[in-house]
């Protein structure tokens, strides 16, 4: 029997970045597999990886696609570089089958050739900032440790102009604890993200993340709530926010947009620049990496899935172990990402526990459930 269909490609179209962010899964992290494959995915690649999910298409009845543009940092390859391989896909792809594209990029090369060349094609872009300068700074510099937080901002400044609001796809920040959360969230809503993604550093029982070696108290849950009362209080909705969207439609019974939460399937497949199949990125910040050894000249996107480290990540509640299973939040929680439950153990780890963010998860999860059982509850005076 098929698995269920992944619904997108993480396409790792330059393997190289112009700054060196010193908590970058892709280079600082265990994974260094990186430095073996080229720099750019040569055009063949691209073009089997077209091939590929064409085919995936096909085979699950699939009416829409996406392919994410992806690094290192996507856009160098080049203006050129980068809609060549947005025409690839589009050739490719049968009739009836709609192609999305996405890019995530630093910012610092997004050029009015580039954002026409986004606009043409429908590109939303998704832009990395950790919030005010002080805060990026802490970790998006350049090599020679000068700070890249003014070009970043001028990169956004051009994206949010009006012509370009079909195309902006929001903020991608990573919590940083020494930060302070609510004015991180004021500094990144100046730049008018229609989303903004907080994103958990990387991190797992193995190479516990910052602030959880030793663990005391939820810092995570307490950065994410500061930031939920200040956002949910607003009179007007100010821009989403992908982690407390999700936890919400959850607890009511609807999707997540992340793959952090919920029961369901991860849709995304990786291709690495060397046309490697590869699971979520956040398993290169474990000892074992995120290798399957299967790639796209031999092997389809179903093999991909069939992989048993890739299925077990698919599962679902089975997928889980028994803490999880027990835990009253699972359906909301979903045991948090699978890379985030890595523990040393047998050959290719041990996902059989629950997320190192275990108890931030529970403590944010309730924190929301509470207050929206509060405003649910409430009668007319
Ligand atoms: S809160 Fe902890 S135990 Fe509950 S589902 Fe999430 S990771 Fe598992």
């Amino acid at each position: 029997m098929l698995a269920a269909p992944a619904r997108e490609v993480v396409l790792k179209l330059h393997e190289r970045c112009n700054i060196a962010c010193d908590h970058c899964y892709m280079y600082e992290a265990a994974d260094q597999g990186w430095r073996a494959r080229p720099m750019r995915m040569p055009a063949t690649t691209v073009a089997r990886t077209a091939d590929r999910l064409a085919e995936h298409a096909r085979t699950h009845g699939l009416d829409a696609v996406r392919v994410v543009l992806h690094g290192g940092e996507p856009l160098l390859a080049g203006v050129a570089g980068v809609e060549a391989a947005i025409r690839t896909f589009i050739e490719a792809m049968p009739a009836g089958v709609r192609v999305e594209f996405a890019v995530q990029t630093n910012g610092i090369l997004l050029t009015e050739s580039f954002l026409d060349l986004f606009r043409r094609h429908g590109v939303r872009v998704g832009v990395s900032l950790d919030g005010d300068r002080a805060a990026n700074d802490r970790h998006r510099r350049y090599a020679n440790g000068r700070s890249s937080y003014d070009e970043a901002v001028a990169g956004i400044a051009r994206l949010g102009q009006p012509v370009n609001q079909p195309i902006y796809g929001g903020l991608l920040c990573t919590v940083d604890l020494a930060n302070d959360p609510v004015a991180t969230y004021e500094s990144l809503l100046e730049h008018r993200p229609p989303r903004i993604d907080f994103l958990l550093p990387h991190g797992n029982w193995a190479f516990p993340p910052p602030g959880l070696a030793p663990r005391t108290g939820t810092p995570y849950a307490d950065w994410l709530i500061a930031i939920f009362d200040r956002w949910y209080a607003a009179p007007v909705l100010e821009t989403e926010i992908r982690i407390l969207d999700s936890i919400m439609s959850l607890l009511l019974g609807g999707p997540a947009t992340t793959e952090m939460l919920g029961l369901r399937p991860p849709s995304a497949v990786v291709v690495e620049s060397d046309g490697t199949l590869e699971g979520n990125d956040a398993l290169k910040t474990t000892a074992d990496g995120a290798a399957t050894g299967l790639s796209v000249h031999t092997n389809t996107l179903d093999d991909m899935l069939a992989h048993p480290a890739i299925a077990q990540a698919r599962q679902g509640i089975e997928g889980l172990g028994p803490q999880c299973r027990a835990c009253p939040v699972v359906g909301v929680c979903g045991g948090g990402l699978h890379a985030h439950r890595y523990a040393a153990g047998s050959a290719g780890g041990d996902f059989s526990g629950p997320s190192v963010y275990c108890d931030d998860l529970f403590a944010l999860i309730g924190h929301v459930r509470n207050r929206l059982a509060a405003d649910l509850s409430r009668t007319p005076a």
